[in-house]
């Protein structure tokens, strides 16, 4: 973005809230915990939009998918509870079944527009040929209800006001683009 200088990491002064939009119960542990923490640490508001509750995230057939979907919410929140983050938004769609769209789209700009980030950790959808499709497509909406859906008032105009975020941090990519002292991101988009 012309005329801001981009922010150093998490440790930046600047950032005081910020959004991770997720696939599945896990995926913020496995990518960006680390991150979260030093943002919550020093007080940033952090808030998670999970897409699935991730309900086939099991091998044992005896469970019904329910049952995993409410065993991995409560992973969630007790996971979120220990990095500092109050808000969690569940939008439960089934699990490995998300597909590029509008309706799914919307749902992030709505959450967009009421948490205000900073900053957007999401999935970098350019990735390789073996990924979880709902990585690939939670990546690729996100980032399209961030610029221009959520910043520009006549999309979604039931969907809250209008906010700009700042930047996108991209994480599990296939090339790191961001190294800081005490911090290792990944691909940025500003
Ligand atoms: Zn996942």
């Amino acid at each position: 973005m012309a005329g801001r200088k981009i922010f150093t990491g998490p440790d930046d002064r600047r950032i005081k809230r910020a959004l991770c939009v997720v696939a599945h119960p896990d995926d913020i542990e496995f990518y960006c915990g680390g991150t979260v923490l030093k943002m919550t640490a020093r007080g940033v508001i952090v808030d998670f939009v999970l897409a699935t509750s991730g309900d086939k995230g099991a091998r044992d057939v005896a469970k019904s998918r329910a049952k995993v979907a409410r065993l991995r919410e409560r992973e969630q929140e007790a996971a979120a509870y220990v990095m500092g983050v109050k808000r969690l938004a569940f939008l439960r769609h089934p699990d490995a079944e998300l597909i590029e769209g509008l309706e799914l789209r919307e749902e992030f700009v709505r959450e967009i527009r009421a948490t205000k980030p900073d900053v957007l950790l999401t999935f970098d959808p350019n990735v390789g040929y073996r990924y979880h499709p709902d990585h690939r497509v939670v990546g690729r909406v996100a980032l399209d209800a961030a610029w221009p859906c959520a910043r520009d008032p006549l999309n979604y105009p039931k969907a809250g006001a209008p906010h700009e975020t700042k930047e996108a941090w991209c994480f599990a990519g296939q090339q790191p683009g961001v190294t800081a002292p005490g911090w290792k991101g990944s691909t940025r988009s500003t």
